[in-house]
């Protein structure tokens, strides 16, 4: 097995209904078409285009939401989308996903998690730990030592953890809602909120109030900055002090400084990036120089599925583009640890995870 995949990654940018697999999508694809709700043809020539702009990625969105949005689904999905993380040794995923509402067939912002949370209940090919321990409970222990009991062998573990997004069309109401959402499910999960959502759209003083309430509660915050030019949000969205911001493309050089003072960790998503023409070329990627600066960063995949990606393929991309090794690559990993948005117990347990693996892999 190559090194970038047997190695331990942590992923703290993953969107739920973009890291789904194609084969899935197809398949709900041609169920719906079978249906007649949607053009088969049509469909499947937009799942399988490879380079799309940002402004296309949105519309495919649009589309997956559509094959996507029913409980049955959402729970298959998010148990498929951990699987294929833990089965290329992430150790740790923080998955985000916008609570969805959909009252012609049921379906209110709450009910949508709950059809989460029962995805990583019926993850079995792998342990999972979601439940924070503070909240753990005999009855929500989906613990490890119990699989370990069951067959005798030891499985893959991963730690997973819910961001719940805020998406840039919602409301002021609609945001609150989501983060009194967040709020009421941290005893499953739930650690953080996220911004996210398509950039040319809604403006910051819309979801403010959601986010400050939200930090006023403890909730961690990661933003979506610097997606596109965007003059007015940029600084006041580094002003709030979020615990990490993702992609941070397109700043000035003010912005540049007052990131790198105030040391906010990025989630850089390199696949993304490239195929969206948000960065033109590998070789000018900000990574290079928020890494020559020993800037807090770590290598994400947003949308695996879209982006035909994996976190592995990102550690490899990294390495080929900018000439890091394979020790180089493994402390980058190593050091996402300090990023998470968990308590120190999971993060000494991961301490723990990358030593043994050093050892394993010589490191
Ligand atoms: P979901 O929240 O439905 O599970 O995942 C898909 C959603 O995540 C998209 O509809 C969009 O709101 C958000 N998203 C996915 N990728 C990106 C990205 O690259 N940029 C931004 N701003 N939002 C994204």
């Amino acid at each position: 097995m190559e090194w970038w995949v047997s190695m331990p990654k942590i992923e703290l940018h993953a969107h739920l209904n973009g890291s789904i697999r194609d084969s899935t999508l197809l398949e709900l694809a041609r169920v719906l078409g079978e249906k007649g709700v949607i053009v088969f043809s049509d469909v499947e020539h937009v799942i399988m285009k490879n380079d799309r702009s940002l402004g296309e990625v949105f519309k495919l969105f649009d589309l997956i939401h559509i094959l996507t949005t029913d409980h049955k689904t959402v729970t298959r999905i998010t148990k498929e989308v951990v699987e294929d993380f833990a089965s290329e040794n992430v150790v740790y995923l923080e998955l985000r996903t916008t609570p969805k509402k959909n009252d012609s067939i049921g379906m209110s912002k709450h009910s949508y998690m709950e059809a989460v949370v029962e995805g990583l209940r019926a993850v079995t090919a792998v342990d999972i730990d979601f439940v924070p321990h503070k909240f753990n409970t005999q009855d929500s222990l989906n613990s490890i030592a119990m699989n370990d009991a069951c067959d005798g062998t030891k499985k893959k573990k991963i730690y997973v953890r819910l961001l719940l997004s805020i998406d840039r069309r919602e409301t002021t109401e609609a945001a609150i809602e989501t983060v009194k959402l967040a709020l009421e499910m941290r005893d499953l999960g739930v650690v953080g909120i996220d911004l996210s959502g398509n950039p040319v759209v809604g403006e910051w003083n819309t979801f403010l109030p959601a986010l400050k309430f939200a930090q006023e509660q403890g909730l961690y915050i990661t933003l979506h900055c610097g997606e596109v030019l965007n003059c007015q949000e940029v600084q006041p969205m580094l002003d709030f002090l979020p615990q990490r911001i993702g992609h941070a493309i397109f700043f000035e050089e003010e912005e540049w400084r007052q990131l790198k003072t105030s040391k906010i960790p990025v989630e850089i998503c390199l696949t993304s990036n490239i195929k969206t023409e948000s960065i033109s070329s590998i070789d000018i990627h900000h990574f290079v120089d928020l890494y020559n600066a020993k800037h807090p960063l770590v290598l994400c995949t947003d949308d695996a599925g879209v982006f035909s990606t994996s976190l592995s393929n990102e550690y490899k991309l990294a390495s080929t583009a900018f000439g890091l090794g394979k020790k180089e690559m493994f402390e980058l990993a190593r050091t996402g640890i300090e990023f998470i948005f968990a308590g120190d117990e999971v993060k000494q347990d991961l301490v723990e995870t990358f030593d043994s693996a050093a050892k394993k892999l010589n490191l």
